[in-house]
């Protein structure tokens, strides 16, 4: 029995399904997770020793590539310092205004531990600023777990949502309105039937949760438009796509402003950091300024911010965005061709240092075009990939990320790879 099947079946016995989050279970693609013994640059090593180019980079805050040298000793030093103290620090102070100074949309920002913890409060102020309860949120998009964010559409526009998890009572997301992504004429038709009744809408202003899906032109525009004419809070949920899309998220590639915005992953350059903030005026709300309580022991921990506070700061070295978007468009342009080449159905996107991969002819602009790719085909892929060394996300709806250390070389080791795994999909 291999090590990886080993310790696959001894953390069966004390953890859930083996993992502490559920994609890494490999239930979307079968067989055994690789347990990851160490990462460096744009490597992982698993319990075996084997090593795979890596294209989950944690989901993506690896956005320098894994253990970059430099946040490790800033891990380090703040270490030695303390490890929290539930008092403020100077380093929240610097992240603050690292973030704030890069995002033109954020004139304040509140630090939390987690993206959920990031959406949730971004939420719970959007509804204590604006005094409404409905919220819109988008099919496919993720915003983390919190309970009104588990649901997906129902039957019909504009009917009530089913939840996405046992556990949830309807009657904590009968406030959530679920709409298609790109489809603005059905934002239109809610703020038409609850023109004073809609808090905020929430979106991924690029999906990465459904693969990855780019909003269609006009449609992040009209949400903003939408959302000023009816007073609702437009809130990006950048937790992805801050500081990975481009050096200031999707607000800054597109120019649309919103009023709050959620980050975390790449901001805590692989430590639990995320923040929400915005405009002022918003932020006015949070306690211990206004009434819209909000509170964490562990938020702005001192090692967290260290880590983020350097990751920040190597993200502004001249020319890392250009570099990550050709590394990262190189990989996309090169799958689809030699895909293609192959015969199979199959397109490819990317934006900055994030990509989407698709089984299917064209690139989706929905989740239910993204639910026509074929996830057996993915399946093969993914496993043929992963048996000569290259490590994708482990399911046909996850988008896959690049690090500023993968190198041009990476990248055509990759497709060689590829090209021959593709070869194996069309005779099969
Ligand atoms: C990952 C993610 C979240 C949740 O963040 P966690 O840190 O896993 O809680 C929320 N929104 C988006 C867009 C994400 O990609």
């Amino acid at each position: 029995m291999s090590r990886n099947s080993e310790l696959f079946d001894r953390a069966a016995k004390t953890i859930p399904g083996g993992v502490n989050s559920p994609v890494r279970a490999f239930r979307s693609v079968g067989g055994t997770p690789r347990f990851i013994q160490r990462a460096k640059g744009p490597y992982t090593w698993d319990a075996e020793g084997t090593r795979y180019i890596d294209y989950v980079g944690s989901w993506g805050p690896a956005i320098l590539g894994h253990a970059h040298p430099e946040v490790v000793r800033a891990v380090q030093q703040a270490a030695e310092n303390g490890l929290s103290f539930g008092a403020p620090t100077e380093a929240e102070i610097e992240i603050a205004e690292a973030i704030v100074a890069r995002m033109p949309s954020m004139e304040q920002v509140r630090l939390v531990s987690s993206g959920t913890e990031a959406t949730m409060s971004a939420i719970r102020l959007a509804r204590g600023y604006t005094n409404r309860t409905r919220i819109i949120k988008f099919e496919g998009c993720y915003h983390g777990h919190a309970d009104s964010l588990l649901v997906k559409a129902g039957s019909g526009l504009l009917t009530f949502g089913n939840p996405t998890s046992s556990g949830v009572p309807a009657e904590f997301i009968q406030h959530t309105l679920v709409l298609d992504y790109n489809d603005l004429g059905a934002v239109e038709s809610a703020f038409q039937k609850y023109p004073d009744e809609i808090a905020c809408v929430i979106i991924e202003p690029i999906a990465g949760n459904m693969n990855l899906v780019k909003p269609r032109p006009g449609f992040l525009e009209g949400l903003r438009e939408l959302c000023t004419r009816y007073g609702a809070v437009l809130i990006f949920d950048e937790v992805m796509t801050g500081f990975r899309a481009g050096p200031q998220g999707v607000q800054g590639l597109t120019g649309i402003t919103p009023d709050l915005t959620t980050l975390a992953k790449v901001i805590g350059g692989g430590m639990p950091v995320g923040a929400f903030g915005g405009r002022a005026d918003i932020m006015a709300h949070i306690a211990p300024l206004g009434s819209v309580y909000q509170a964490g022991t562990l938020s702005g921990n001192p090692v967290a911010v260290a880590a983020g506070l350097t990751t920040l700061r190597l993200l502004g070295e001249p020319g890392f965005y250009e570099n990550l978007t050709e590394r990262t468009s190189q990989l996309a342009v090169g799958l689809q061709e030699r895909a293609r080449a192959a015969g199979l159905a199959f397109s490819a996107d990317s934006v900055g240092g994030m990509f989407g991969i698709y089984f299917r002819d064209t690139v989706p602009t929905s989740l239910a075009e993204v639910s026509e790719s074929d996830v057996e085909l993915f399946r093969k892929f993914f496993h043929g990939m992963l048996e000569r060394g290259v490590h994708f996300a482990p399911s046909a709806f996850e988008a896959g990320f690049v690090s500023g250390a993968h190198e041009a070389t990476h990248i055509e080791e990759t497709l060689s790879i590829a090209e021959e795994v593709f070869a194996t999909l069309k005779s099969a």
